[in-house]
């Protein structure tokens, strides 16, 4: 069985004993291992910060964003093999695997791109300068510099490849080293993806540590980072460590949300705008068998429109035929784990205590072994207690969103929404401005992110579940209160924004 090594100090080290068993979730084969028993994972990071941060600091932008470029490329050239191997650990569809393995190729290819604009500079300028005496001599001006520490990137299980490739692309690009940790139960592309791209980049500027290695956002001190995304649990565990709050470690969390889909009273069925939502909702019920971060999992429709809302969505809900994600035929993937598995049918045991099960039920998996696997059927519920708090509380990671009968007055209809307490991404439907303004002011504060879907762009809408490096993924409250991406924006976690003030002539020499 494959045991996946760590590389950590310039080298592949492999950590003692049996470690953790990974598994192919069709299956329930063991495939791999993992373990970071025994490593030296505070000479780990010392090796990240002492060689990396120096070595990604004497680098301008454009030379770090030809960096990304490099690991860009080198992933394009190994796609099939991260494909099949996201295929294989994960239980992903061709089609989802291509979506996280894509998704870290593009989003690397967007900030080297980025890279290339900002050009020669080593330091990036915030905002324009300011006058701050009687004459226009003395300025002030805000400037990011790379912070001098190591940045530790802690990965959920469902995007081994793009989780990676979104958190180094920011962190290398700003002259910041990184140290990956993907989750141990779906690590191997990661660890795939490492080996592809390591000596594209100087030494101690990418680690990484397979294996729970749970003892290392611990060892982090002033200067240093961790970007995590996981469960709210996890957060909170992060959040309490007394070096992050003794040592100003900086953390960035992206957990839970209960993201929602909303259809305006304004919809037709049929209408261009009315597809486009019920595609949008299947897609995010079926893709990645329901383990994005940012799928959908509470759907409002106004009263008159729930039975035909429900009943559309059924039909195609129930045509997603789950399987071995190499045969034949199968729409829809098993879970990551039998733990998710375990969640997964837990947590929608508690949500049927106030909601009727639409479609769903016992799975029928084909190309798998009598009763093997970790499959559950995609599942539509229907609210019989909108207003149960365990709707819009319990985020259940699977192929499961519920219908909501929203209320007619917006106010109110976001009053209900905002009960998630704070989300990572909101869809609203409507052809109405005046609808989607209203629903914009009142969701907005609780989402980073909204989608306005309508008739003018139903032909080339990009659904709410794809995360695009152009604009911020994070989210308020239990999302976890983080930002990523966003462009430029993604850098400024990693930097130091320090005010110059001075002459204004030697700050536009210094400051290009
Ligand atoms: P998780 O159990 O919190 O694990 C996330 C990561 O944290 C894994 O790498 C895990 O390593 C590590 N970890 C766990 N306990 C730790 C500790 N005490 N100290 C340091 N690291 C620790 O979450 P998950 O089950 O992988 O992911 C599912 C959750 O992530 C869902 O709730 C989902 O909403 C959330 N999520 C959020 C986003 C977002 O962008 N907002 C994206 C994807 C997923 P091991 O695997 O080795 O334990």
């Amino acid at each position: 069985m494959q045991a996946l090594s760590s590389f950590i100090a310039g080298s592949w080290q492999t950590g003692k004993g049996e470690g953790t068993s990974l598994f192919n979730p069709a299956t329930e084969e063991p495939i791999a291992r993992a373990s970071s028993d025994g490593l030296d994972l505070a000479g780990a990071l010392d090796f990240a910060r002492d060689r990396g941060g120096p070595a990604l600091r004497a680098l301008s932008f454009a030379e770090r964003g030809k960096l990304l470029g490099e690991m860009a490329r080198r992933i394009h050239e190994h796609r099939d093999a991260l494909i099949e191997l996201s295929m294989k650990n994960g239980g992903n569809t061709r089609s989802d695997a291509k979506f996280d393995v894509d998704g870290a190729m593009g989003t690397l290819a967007h900030y080297a791109e980025l890279g290339a604009e900002l050009g020669a500079a080593r330091i990036l300028a915030d905002g324009e300068a300011v006058q701050l005496g009687r004459s226009p001599r003395l300025a002030g001006r805000h400037v990011l510099v790379p912070r001098p520490g190591v940045a530790l990137l802690v990965n959920a299980f469902n995007f081994p490849a793009w989780g990676l490739g979104e958190k180094a692309a920011c962190a290398l690009l700003a002259g910041v080293p990184v140290v990956v940790k993907p989750a141990t139960s779906t690590a191997w592309v990661a660890h795939k993806i490492v080996e592809i791209v390591a000596d594209a980049l100087p030494a101690g500027a990418l680690s990484l540590v397979c294996g729970s290695a749970h003892e290392l956002p611990g060892l982090l001190g002033p200067g240093d980072a961790i970007a995590f995304t996981g469960s709210s649990d996890t957060a909170l565990r992060l959040r309490a460590l007394p070096r992050v709050q003794t040592a100003a470690v900086r953390l960035n969390v992206e957990a839970d949300s209960l993201n929602s889909a909303i259809v305006g009273a304004d919809v037709e069925p049929g209408s261009d705008t009315y597809e486009l939502f019920v595609a949008d909702v299947v897609r995010e019920v079926r893709q990645k068998t329901g383990q994005k971060c940012t799928a959908v999992r509470r759907i409002f429709a106004p009263e008159a429109l729930v039975e035909r809302v429900r009943d559309d969505l059924a039909d195609r809900l129930r045509a997603v035929t789950p399987g071995d994600p190499f045969a034949e035929g199968v729409h829809m993937g098993p879970l990551a784990s039998a733990q998710q598995k375990r969640d997964v049918s837990a947590g929608m045991a508690r949500l049927g205590e106030h909601a009727r099960m639409v479609c769903g039920g016992e799975p029928a998996p084909i190309g798998v072994p009598a009763g093997k696997g970790y499959f559950v059927a995609a599942t539509l519920l229907e609210a019989t207690d909108p207003g149960a708090a365990v709707l819009h509380e319990l985020e259940v990671f699977g192929p499961v969103a519920t219908l909501i009968a929203a209320p007619d007055d917006p106010a109110e209809l976001c009053a209900l929404v905002a009960r998630g307490g704070g989300g990572l991404v909101c869809s609203a439907y409507s052809d109405d401005r005046k609808t989607a303004a209203a629903l914009v002011a009142g969701l907005a504060p609780h989402h980073g992110r909204i989608v306005l879907g309508s008739q003018k762009i139903a032909g080339q809408a990009v659904g709410p579940g794809t995360v695009l490096p152009q604009l911020i993924h994070g989210g308020p409250g239990r999302a976890g209160g983080g930002e990523e991406l966003g462009g430029p924006r993604g850098l400024a976690f990693y930097s130091q924004r320090t005010a110059l003030q001075g002459d204004r002539a030697l700050l536009d020499a210094i400051v290009k």
